[in-house]
């Protein structure tokens, strides 16, 4: 995989505001907050998109998914938060390293744009 902004971020090579960190994945505030609470968590493994997701990735995206909750309380952001992940370009995806969206701390419409 391509090296991407995000896999120079766990490489420790470029800065990010980091909120959460163990072996298997990394949370870091978004460098463009969309609300008030905008974490980024990501695999340390280089998944490109969800898509491409493979059926060995099973417990590291069901941890990623445990993790982003966590993340969420630990924010004080109590049960309301959005889970985003843009697969592909036309869905919004500008970050080709897999990438979870944790936003809260504010009113979410719906149907997303
Ligand atoms: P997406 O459009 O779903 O691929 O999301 C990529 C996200 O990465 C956007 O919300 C950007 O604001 C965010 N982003 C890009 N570069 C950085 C960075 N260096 N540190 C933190 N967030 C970033």
């Amino acid at each position: 995989m391509a090296e991407t902004i995000f896999s120079k971020i766990i490489a420790k090579e470029i800065p990010a505001d980091i909120v959460y960190e163990d072996d298997l994945c990394l949370a870091f505030r978004d460098i463009a907050p969309q609300a008030p609470t905008h974490i980024l968590l990501i695999p340390k493994k280089p998944i490109v998109k969800l898509a491409d997701a493979e059926p060995e990735d099973q417990s590291l995206l069901g941890h990623l998914m445990v993790k982003a909750g966590e993340i969420a309380r630990s924010e004080g952001v109590g049960d309301a938060f959005r889970l985003i992940v843009n697969n592909g370009e036309s869905a919004g995806q500008s970050v080709f390293h897999l990438h979870l969206h944790i936003m809260a701390g504010r009113a979410m419409t719906w149907p997303p744009g």
